[in-house]
Formats: C-alpha cells, sequence, structure tokens
C-alpha cells in the first residue's frame, strides 16, 4: 500500500482533554495503521497537566483501546504509532511557555506544522499570537478551530479577526466534522455524480425538507460550556446550517474549495431572516424535564452538573428556515436538533411531491410522495421510498424502499469523519471546512432568532426527558399540514 501525507508536525491542544482522547487520537492512530501517514510524521500533544511523555502515551493507549471497536487495537500498531507520539506539558494562556514548544518542534524546514486547537475557544486567539511572537505561524502552518466559534456574529468576529490578524484564511481550517462524515459526501455524489435526482431538486417537486439532529444523551459533563449556549450555538448555528447549505447549494463547478464553499455561502446568505414577531411562528425552543427511557429516570436540565438551576438555556429548537431562491421559493426547511430525546439519529429527509392526479388507492395514511432518507446517525445509509403495488388483489399502492446501506454495500471499513478531515488538513484542502464568511453568514441569520427569545421573556417550552421534545414542535409542522418523519409516523 502506498505512503501518502506529507511529512508533518500535528500538534494537539487539549492533548487530555475528551475530544482528543475519543477523536483526534483514535483517528491518528487508524490513519498511521492504514499508512496514510507519512513515516516522518510527530504527533505532539499539549496541555497543563504534567505527565511524563511516556506515562501519557500509557493513558493515551489505555483510553484508545477503549473507544476502538473490538479487534482494531492491535500491540505491534500500537508500539509504532506511540513512536510518533509525544506530549508536553503547557500553558497556552502563558506566552513566556511558547518558546519551549518552538524548540521542541524545533527546525524543520519543509515540513507542514497543523495546530489543531482542542481547546475552549477563549483560548484561540492568544493561542495563535503566542505562536506567531515565536515564529511559529509560517507559511508551512495551518491552525484548526474547533466550534463554537464565538456566541454571536460580534464574538465571532473577534475571533476571526485575532485569529486573521496572524493566520491568512487559507491557512485556517474550521472544523464542522458532521462535513466529513461518509454519508454527507455521498448526498453530493447522489446530487452532483447522478443525472438521476437533480433535475428533480427544485420547488416543483420536492414539498419540503426534515434536517434532525437528536440526541438521546443530556449534557452530561459539558454543562459550563452548555449552559451558555444552548442548542441553536452548539449545533443550529453551525452542523444544521452546514447540512442545510448542502442540501439546498447549485452544483459548483469544481469540486474545490473555494467553488464550494462559495456555493454554501449564497445559501446562508439566501435565508430568509426570521426577526421580531416571526420569531414566535418560526421557531420553538424546549428544555428538558424530568422523563425516562426504557424504564430509567432521566433527569431534568436543571439538575445536570453546572447547570444553573433558573437556567433557560434550550436543549431542543425546531424551526422554519425558507430560502428566497428561485429553485426554493415555497419549499419549507424544517429543522430539530435536540438532547435527551427518545432517540439518537441525524438525518436529511427530502419529501418529494405527491404524483399530480392519484389513479390508485394508497396504503395506510403515508404522504404519497417519494421520500429521500440521508441517514448520518447512527448508521450511515439513503433510502428512497418508491410506491409499489402491494401484493395480491387490486392496486393499492404502499411504500416501499430502496436501501443502500454503506456498511453492506462496502465491505471496506468506513473512515471516522476525523480521520479524512485530518488528512485534508494535513493535504491543504479545505473543501471541507467552513471560510469566515460562511461563519459570518450563519451567525448573522441565528442572532435575530436569540434576540427575538431573549426580547418575548418566554421560557422554553418543557419535554420530558426520553421523548421528542415539545408538542409546539409538532404544532410547527402541522400548521402547514406536516409532520416530523421520524418514528412515530413510519
Ligand atoms: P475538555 O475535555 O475540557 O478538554 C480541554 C483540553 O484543553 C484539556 O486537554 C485541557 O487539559 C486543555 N486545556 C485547558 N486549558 C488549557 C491551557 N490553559 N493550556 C493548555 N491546555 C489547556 O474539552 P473537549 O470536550 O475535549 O473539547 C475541546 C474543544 O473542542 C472545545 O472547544 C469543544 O467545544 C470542542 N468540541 C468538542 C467535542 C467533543 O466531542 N468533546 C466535539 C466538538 C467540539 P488541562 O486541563 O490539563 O490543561
Amino acid at each position: 500500500m502506498p505512503q501518502r501525507g506529507l511529512a508533518c508536525d500535528m500538534v494537539v491542544f487539549g492533548g487530555t482533554g475528551d475530544l482528543a482522547m475519543r477523536k483526534l487520537l483514535p483517528a491518528l492512530y487508524y490513519l498511521h495503521r492504514d499508512r496514510h501517514l507519512n513515516p516522518d510524521t510527530r504527533i505532539l500533544a499539549l496541555a497543563r497537566a504534567r505527565h511524563e511523555p511516556e506515562a501519557y502515551r500509557t493513558l493515551v493507549k489505555r483510553r484508545i483501546s477503549q473507544y476502538l471497536p473490538q479487534g482494531d487495537f492491535d500491540e505491534q500498531v500500537w508500539e509504532a504509532f506511540a513512536t510518533r507520539l509525544d506530549y508536553l506539558s503547557l500553558d497556552v494562556s502563558q506566552r513566556v511557555a511558547f518558546p519551549r514548544l518552538a524548540k521542541a518542534l524545533g527546525e524543520s524546514p519543509g515540513r507542514v506544522r497543523v495546530f489543531y486547537l482542542a481547546t475552549m475557544p477563549e483560548l484561540f486567539a492568544s493561542t495563535a499570537k503566542y505562536l506567531a511572537s515565536v515564529g511559529l505561524a509560517d507559511d508551512q502552518a495551518r491552525i484548526v478551530l474547533e466550534k463554537p466559534l464565538g456566541q454571536s456574529l460580534e464574538t465571532a468576529n473577534q475571533i476571526n479577526d485575532q485569529i486573521g490578524s496572524v493566520f491568512d484564511e487559507s491557512r485556517v481550517f474550521r472544523i464542522d466534522h458532521y462535513l466529513g462524515k461518509e454519508a454527507v459526501q455521498n448526498l453530493l455524489a447522489l446530487r452532483f455524480g447522478n443525472a438521476l435526482f437533480e433535475p428533480l431538486w427544485r420547488n416543483a417537486h420536492i414539498d419540503h425538507v426534515q434536517i434532525s439532529v437528536l440526541e438521546t444523551v443530556g449534557v452530561e459533563n459539558r454543562g459550563d460550556y452548555y449552559d451558555k449556549a444552548g442548542a441553536i450555538r452548539d449545533m443550529v448555528q453551525n452542523h444544521l446550517l452546514q447540512l442545510l447549505c448542502l442540501v439546498a447549494m447549485e452544483a459548483p463547478v469544481h469540486f474545490e474549495p473555494e467553488a464550494v464553499r462559495n456555493e454554501k455561502l449564497k445559501i446562508l446568505e439566501a435565508l430568509r431572516p426570521i426577526t421580531g414577531m416571526d420569531v414566535q411562528d418560526h421557531t420553538v425552543r424546549g428544555q428538558y424535564s424530568e422523563g425516562s427511557r426504557a424504564g430509567e429516570k432521566l433527569p431534568a436540565y436543571y439538575f445536570e452538573k453546572s447547570v444553573d438551576h433558573d437556567s433557560n438555556t434550550e436543549t431542543f429548537v425546531a424551526l422554519k428556515a425558507e430560502i428566497d431562491s428561485w429553485r426554493w421559493a415555497g419549499v419549507p426547511f424544517y429543522l430539530r436538533t435536540g438532547k435527551a430525546t427518545a432517540q439518537r439519529k441525524s438525518e436529511i429527509v427530502i419529501q418529494f411531491k405527491a404524483v399530480p392526479h392519484r389513479l390508485f388507492p394508497q396504503k395506510g395514511d403515508d404522504p404519497a410522495g417519494n421520500r429521500l432518507v440521508i441517514r448520518l446517525q447512527p448508521d450511515e445509509s439513503i433510502q428512497l421510498s418508491l410506491a409499489a403495488k402491494s401484493p395480491g388483489r387490486g392496486m393499492t399502492l404502499q411504500q416501499v424502499e430502496l436501501d443502500l446501506n454503506f456498511a453492506k454495500a462496502f465491505k471496506r471499513r468506513r473512515w471516522d469523519a476525523y480521520e479524512r478531515l485530518l488528512l485534508d488538513v494535513i493535504e491543504g484542502d479545505a473543501t471541507l471546512f467552513m471560510r469566515r464568511d460562511e461563519i459570518e453568514a450563519a451567525w448573522r441569520w441565528v442572532d435575530p432568532i436569540i434576540l427575538g427569545w431573549q426580547n418575548c421573556y418566554r421560557s422554553p417550552k418543557r419535554y420530558a426527558a426520553g421523548s421528542w421534545g415539545p408538542e409546539a414542535a409538532d404544532s410547527l409542522l402541522e400548521r402547514q399540514g406536516h409532520y416530523w418523519l421520524d418514528e412515530r409516523s413510519r
């Protein structure tokens, strides 16, 4: 198998954190195992905790052997991977610490340097500045920023200005791991690699679109961060709007960074603003109260660790977005995300319109149109529902599904999103990363919704943990003659 990739120093800030242990280091382990890392690539993890490099490697070994599926952790592979892995105890809020980092990296002309900031966003700007102060923000350097990027347009601009004063935009990689998912890229393949769907991909044929990202877990240990962010900042401003862009964008001229990002930006700019009283009509926010799942009691949000007992933070959002363009005029895009819901799932549903004239009776109360379901979680698949004749006498129709299950269709192991995205950063390919103007356009659309919620002084609607969210989220669609196409309706 050929060795891929440029020789690189991968510097992981926050190397002891949840993201590094659960996602980044396992992704690097797989890239190493499958020979996608250049033999000279080194990984340097940083955090304040004092560990000797050997003790850190032992810690990583224990953690990633827990996270990897059975059979994927191999002692021999680990031994070779561990030789790439080093650790430096360093407080990134202290400028004086950075000469030690520069010394650890040493002179390395021609090597790519990736600085992955898996720390809190409050540290991003100073980290970039201190990197520059010791000459590490040169042309060979790339910086990767995790979400959330700011709390509003204003704060996002502050971070982006500060990063931008040190790193040129072409070297800033704002990661949204949803874009690295196989099924999301398959959405692009489906739309732009097949002639079948594109002629139908418009308001003449599509009735509405639903994008749901639902989690069964509550805020777990992230109460401190989450209580200040809420679902709209944590999920809608980034993941859900990015998915919406990929569903709605025009075909880019080339599959290369600027062409793809230009098309996504046009969608964000065409989103009809939701302001003033429209916020009440077009959005629903909820917060989970006590509930249960499979007989197990689940706590209310305001009893979670590090959450304010009087918190008004939303853990659920549903909203109706509209895109003012020729292609999408009149097609509602319903977005929904929530914590502590009945099911864990991320999916995009494209509901096509019914045939103009019904010749045959339809079985059940399914809407008559075809439906395309792109599922990102828990499994990755694409399903197309078609009307078929129900067996037996008569011509009663029933929806049946053509199912493209990636695990079945492709026997090869599917890459985790972080594997693909880390390799893209090393190779300098920003196609699947967000450009600054996309972030700004997304905040410009989200800020007035947050302001509308603040101005109405209403608390979020309660929903029982383990349920499908507040009833108002169902009413939002019922008013348009639609309903959420989830397990309740299938
Ligand atoms: P975390 O578990 O709290 O880890 C934070 C890391 O930063 C730790 O390694 C911590 O180690 C280090 N750190 C904190 N202050 C530091 C300082 N002054 N100098 C050097 N290191 C410092 O957080 P996380 O869940 O990994 O998340 C990291 C970032 O990724 C956050 O911005 C989060 O929003 C984002 N994110 C996380 C996930 C996820 O799945 N976890 C998903 C998407 C985005 P020490 O305390 O030892 O310094």
